[in-house]
């Protein structure tokens, strides 16, 4: 189901409360990437724009509750208003006597910071109370943190009750892409999984099973399936409780139809870092006490053929050991491949964006999403709380003429 965004509502003159994701990085108390502030600005910028008074809100780190003072979100205003090119009045809370004193006197155009939701349990508790008290700031709720829609919490779901809840552009990017992604592929549609643990990725598989036409396997989650074929993996890492699980996934591949390819040749090294003899061996030739690391070339290659033929391509999860330059050439392979595809391409997971950016290639990708844990619920086929509390759309058929 669509749904509504900034565009479908009047936002001029009125309060607009917008849950943002701020939560960056820091060390040292600074700030060590703004990606996530500038991913907003498009949002701001055009709420700004529109006359509307706009209170952001955000969570940053893991507070659990409590007042934390290196926690506090004054730098994040600082960074953003040098970024907006406007004054950013962050608030000394979130709720309290502050947050409603800085909105009462906003005029349209102005921009207020409520400080770090964590502050309070209440939040992601998603307590009604503290839910109704966030919603009578304002008169109209965006949410724009995707990375934070599949958590239930007071700013992600709470808020949506007592307010009218639309979507903001970065939202509406991820929904459009990866909802098309899902609904409508160009195929062949063409799924890549990697990664560390079979266990977070299995939702993943059931359920690309049963949408894509493809599904290419690397990274450490893919010894468990070779084990699960009865071949030999060396100390490669394995979860052997998901053997069967595994078994199951590609026996449903099979009746489905869905190609299903595991490496055929597989980088092993003595251990698993840098410096330490490597080399590429056939998949059931991996000796006994050394660990797979990366996917091999001919695999790479077996890997680019397909993507190069596709109509969608969906990548979670590398193909190695990538953050070690020597295991990092199967990774950088796909992203490659991706990169030059005719395809709609699409990224999701935090260490796939990185090595995808770090290879320089985040440019030529169709679609980043921002969203880690939110967007492989996504591609599990469930309905994210955050997106399920905003107001759907106005059905768009042939017989209402628009
Ligand atoms: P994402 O964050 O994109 O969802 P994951 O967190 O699932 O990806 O997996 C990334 C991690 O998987 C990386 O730290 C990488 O080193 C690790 N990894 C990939 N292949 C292997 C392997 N063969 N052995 C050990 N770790 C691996
Ligand atoms: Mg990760």
């Amino acid at each position: 189901m669509r749904k509504q965004t900034v565009r479908d509502i009047e936002v001029r003159g009125r309060r607009v409360l917008v849950r943002v994701d701020f939560n960056v990085p820091l060390e040292d108390g600074r700030i060590t990437d703004d990606h996530r502030i500038r991913e907003a600005l498009t949002t701001i910028t055009y709420l700004a724009e529109h006359g509307a008074k706009i209170i952001l809100c955000s969570h940053l780190g893991r507070p659990k509750g409590r007042v934390d003072a290196a926690l506090r979100l004054d730098q994040v205003a600082e960074r953003l208003a040098a970024l907006l090119g406007r004054p950013v009045r962050k608030t000394a809370d979130v709720v309290g006597t502050d947050a409603a004193a800085a909105v009462g006197a906003m005029k349209p155009g102005e921009v207020v910071l409520l400080e770090n939701l964590r502050f309070h349990a209440e939040e992601e508790a998603n307590d009604p109370q503290f839910a109704r008290r966030l919603a009578a700031l304002a008169d109209v709720y965006v949410n724009d943190a995707f990375g934070s829609a599949h958590r239930a919490h007071a700013s992600t779901v709470g808020v949506a009750d007592h307010l009218p809840a639309v979507a903001g552009f970065l939202m509406e990017k991820e929904l459009t892409y990866l909802g098309a992604m899902l609904e409508r592929p160009t195929r062949p549609f063409v799924a890549i999984l990697g990664g560390k643990k079979v266990s977070d990725k299995i939702p993943v598989i059931r359920h690309l099973v049963t949408k894509a036409d493809t599904l290419l396997l690397g990274g450490a989650m893919s010894y468990t399936f070779l084990q699960a074929q009865g071949l030999g993996i060396g100390k490669s890492l394995v979860e052997p409780e998901m053997i069967d699980l595994a078994r199951e996934l590609m026996e449903e591949a099979r009746r489905r139809e869905v190609g299903f390819e595991l490496p055929t040749d597989i980088v092993v090294a003595r251990a698993p870092e840098a410096g330490a003899p490597r080399r590429v061996v056939p998949v059931d030739g991996i000796p006994a006490d050394w660990f797979g690391v990366d996917i091999g070339p001919r695999t790479r290659d077996r890997f680019a053929a397909i993507i190069r033929e596709a109509g969608t391509v969906v990548w979670n999860g590398p193909m190695g050991i990538f953050e070690i330059e020597a295991f990092a050439g199967g990774t950088r392979a796909v992203a490659q491949a991706m990169a030059d595809a005719h395809a709609v391409t699409i990224v999701g997971g935090g260490d796939t964006a990185s090595a995808v950016d770090e290879a320089g290639l985040g440019e030529r990708m169709t679609h980043i999403s921002t969203g880690g844990g939110a967007s492989l619920e996504f591609m599990e086929g469930k309905v994210l709380p955050g997106v399920a509390a905003l107001d759907d759309a106005a059905p768009v058929g042939p017989e209402d003429g628009g």
